[in-house]
């Protein structure tokens, strides 16, 4: 039976961490500052959104949030990005995907100062990933990469599979896991017979969006399992992308869903937002 790695868990003992942190830089005269751009009325948008306010609270950030309509124009987001680089209390700045039909996402990210973009999207922080060379990490692959170092797993020498190349989760992980040495395979909608990749994966991320993809078959024994995906199941419930009920007891380690990778992420999110309030005192 896999152990299973919890995210909530650690993301707490992080998260008391980065506040004595906050708390030791507020006494020196500086608040770390989020901003955070909804635009429209995606539900799930709004969860996500909610709860890195609520990250922020829990920390001791100063947080502003823009809830913007649907119908805002290109130029009005690209003016509130321009004063927000300006603000001296905002130290990072966060745009929630996805955003509404017509408006594009990678304009407005390449607008953001890249000292800003504490979800390292920006193609100079992109390229710092891409070199092994960065301020901050990208925040869904860095919570993964968390989550294999508290199940005490080495990543150096072992076979990695990331399955999902996006580029907000599947290439930054594959970089991520490469730097630590490991030998890394992506796998993608193109990939046939994935089960012949992924039953080698020592290291196995799921980052794809379909329920029940990563069955028990796919995984050799004792393997690192972490699940990225996020998905409804018929009854509404909230699923990864692997068979839990399948998967658990042939994997060694395995992160669950909800309470796995979710947690994380806000949580380096709020890692790099503290950095950036750091490197601003610097700059
Ligand atoms: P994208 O839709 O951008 O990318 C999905 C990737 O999966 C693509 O590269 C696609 O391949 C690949 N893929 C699709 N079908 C298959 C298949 N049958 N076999 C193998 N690969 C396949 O999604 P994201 O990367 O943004 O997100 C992935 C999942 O992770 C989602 O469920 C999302 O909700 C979740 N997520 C969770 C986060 C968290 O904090 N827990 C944060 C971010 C995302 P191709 O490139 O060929 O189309």
């Amino acid at each position: 039976m896999a152990e299973i790695i919890s995210g909530t868990a650690l993301a707490a003992k992080i998260r008391a961490e980065l506040k004595l942190e906050t708390d030791e830089l507020k006494k020196a005269g500086i608040t770390p500052g989020l901003a955070v751009v909804l635009v429209g009325e995606d539900p799930a948008s709004k969860v996500y959104v909610r709860n890195k306010t609520k990250a922020c609270e829990e920390i001791g950030f100063y947080h502003e949030q823009y809830n913007l309509p649907a119908t805002i124009s290109e130029e009005e987001i690209l003016d509130l990005v321009d004063t927000l680089n300006r603000s001296a209390k905002i130290h990072g700045i966060l745009i929630q995907a996805p955003l509404p039909k017509g408006l594009d996402f990678k304009n407005i990210i390449d607008h953001i100062d890249p000292n800003k973009d504490v979800d390292a999207f920006h193609p100079y922080n992109v390229g710092k990933i891409m070199i092994g060379d960065f301020e901050f990490l990208p925040c869904t692959p860095a919570g993964v990469m968390e989550l294999i170092h508290e199940a005490g797993v080495s990543v150096e020498g072992k076979n990695c599979v990331v399955v999902g190349r996006s580029n907000i989760v599947g290439k930054p992980q594959a970089m991520l896991l490469l730097k630590e040495n490991g030998t890394v395979t992506v796998c993608h909608s193109k990939t046939p017979n994935l089960a012949d990749f992924t039953r080698n994966a020592d290291i196995l991320v799921s980052a794809v969006g379909r329920a029940g993809l990563i069955t028990g078959d796919m995984i050799k024994p004792g393997a690192t399992v972490v699940d990225v995906g996020m998905n409804r199941n018929e009854e509404g419930k909230l699923v990864g992308d692997v068979d839990f009920s399948s998967v658990e007891p042939v994997a060694g380690y395995l992160t669950p869903v909800p309470g796995g990778v979710g947690p994380m992420t806000i949580t380096m999110l709020m890692k790099n937002t503290l950095k950036a309030a750091k490197l601003s005192v610097k700059k």
